[in-house]
């Protein structure tokens, strides 16, 4: 059973030049693989387009509950059955009553809760509807979202996991969504599971080995992604496939990265290093060092080609990359672009997720996932579903 409320076109487009992305993910590729691995082994394709190629990405790295769950299935599996029905038992109370899904955004008084927020409102009382409380590291002033004033209550004082249980009553179907700070984000995560609450984390960082451990044997629902962008991952995905699939077809292929990002980004995009191994998997030879990381305004505003072309009010949230392939004799070359402006593609991603859990959750779940346990995902689990929804 899904909680879409209209049909959901599938249509996973990977072009080859491409205007969306950014990168929040520098660990995206690592947790890619990780969650790939148990999403092959559990997860058969069912839509009606062509994934195989994205059911094909290698799993090569096991998170240590997978890795235990393997060498002593029986005692894992008593694991999971001590702890799944606390989350399924608050998911049939989903299923039951959720027509519009009730989404709580942690903490949408900062820069991503507040983009997720507004798409909540923006998605439609008849899909969506944003729950009128929301936890900050401190009590705050309301804030009044649409036509919806939410309470912004401290996480840390009084006791948020009664308050959690009090909305989930209030709010049956309750999903959360969390961007926060990556100190939160295994703090956030335990109070979430431990109150079965189904969640959404976007939040990067924080021991994200531990996150997937912890989560994944909790038997709670919840999809986590350092990355949202769904245009992006599947991106990702198709470069990695072409790797995958066409190692070497590159060789002697001359690779140049540029990457713009606001300049309080030091780090180089954890995005473009994905991308780059991909590349060199199919023959570039590519130090992800010589990558040019642009950070100053005058350049990424400059138009294309001396500059970024960066509109001036995007400085502050964008993510610019562009690869540009040259054959040796440079006669032939190839540019693969992907450019984000503002926070729009992760907070729509975000509510795609979000839709996606609920369906996940309740005794009317009639999915593969469900039935085979599965509780733990990522936005590779949402693409295949085909949510790939913008307003
Ligand atoms: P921000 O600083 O604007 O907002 C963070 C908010 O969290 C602040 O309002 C802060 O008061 C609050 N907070 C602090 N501690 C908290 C706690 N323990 N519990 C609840 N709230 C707490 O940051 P941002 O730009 O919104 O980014 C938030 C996170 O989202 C970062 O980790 C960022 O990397 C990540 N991000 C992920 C994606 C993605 O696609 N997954 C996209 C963009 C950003």
């Amino acid at each position: 059973m899904s909680f879409f409320p209209k049909p959901v076109e599938p249509h996973v487009a990977c072009q080859t030049l491409c205007s969306a992305s950014l990168d929040w993910a520098s660990s995206l590729p690592d947790e890619v693989s990780k969650r790939q691995s148990v999403s092959r082994a559990r997860t058969p394709v069912r839509r009606s387009f062509d994934m195989s190629l994205v059911a094909s990405f290698p799993a090569t790295i096991r998170t240590p509950a997978l890795a235990s769950r393997r060498a002593n299935p029986i005692a894992s599996r008593a694991s999971l059955r001590a702890t799944r029905p606390v989350a399924r038992r608050s998911a049939r109370v989903a299923t039951a009553m959720a027509a519009a899904v009730p989404i709580m955004v942690n903490d949408l008084t900062g820069k991503m809760g507040r983009a997720v927020a507004d798409a909540v409102v923006a998605r439609g009382a008849d899909v969506c509807y944003l729950v009128p409380v929301a936890f900050s590291g401190e009590a705050k002033d309301p804030v009044t979202i649409g036509d919806v004033a939410v309470e912004i209550k401290s996480i840390r004082d009084g006791d948020p996991g009664a308050v959690l249980d009090d909305l989930k009553a209030k709010h049956p179907g309750l999903i959360v969504v969390d961007y926060t700070l990556p100190a939160a984000v295994n703090a956030n995560a335990d109070l979430y599971v431990k109150h079965a609450a189904p969640f959404v984390m976007g939040t990067t960082g924080g021991d994200r080995v531990k996150l997937l451990e912890d989560v994944s044997a909790s038997g709670v629902p919840a999809v986590i992604a350092p990355q949202m962008g769904k245009q992006v991952v599947a991106f990702q995905a198709a470069m990695k496939l072409m790797a995958t699939n066409f190692p070497g077809a590159f060789r002697g292929y001359t690779l140049t990265v540029t990457e713009s990002h606001q300049s309080s980004k030091v780090d180089t995009s954890g995005t473009a290093k994905a991308i780059v191994e991909s590349f060199n998997e199919l023959g570039c030879g590519f130090d992800i060092k010589d990558a040019v990381l642009v950070r100053d305004v005058p350049t990424q505003i400059a138009p294309v080609p001396n500059g970024m072309g960066v509109p001036e009010e995007h400085i502050l949230g964008h993510a610019f990359h562009t690869y540009r392939l040259t054959s040796p004799d440079g006669t032939v070359s190839f540019e693969f672009q992907h450019n984000v402006c503002g926070r729009s593609i992760y907070a729509e991603g975000t509510v795609d997720a979000c839709l996606f859990l609920s369906s996940k959750v309740g005794e009317g779940c009639a999915s593969e996932d469900c039935e085979a346990g599965k509780t733990l995902f990522d936005m590779i689990d949402v693409l295949r579903e085909g949510g790939m929804v913008t307003n």
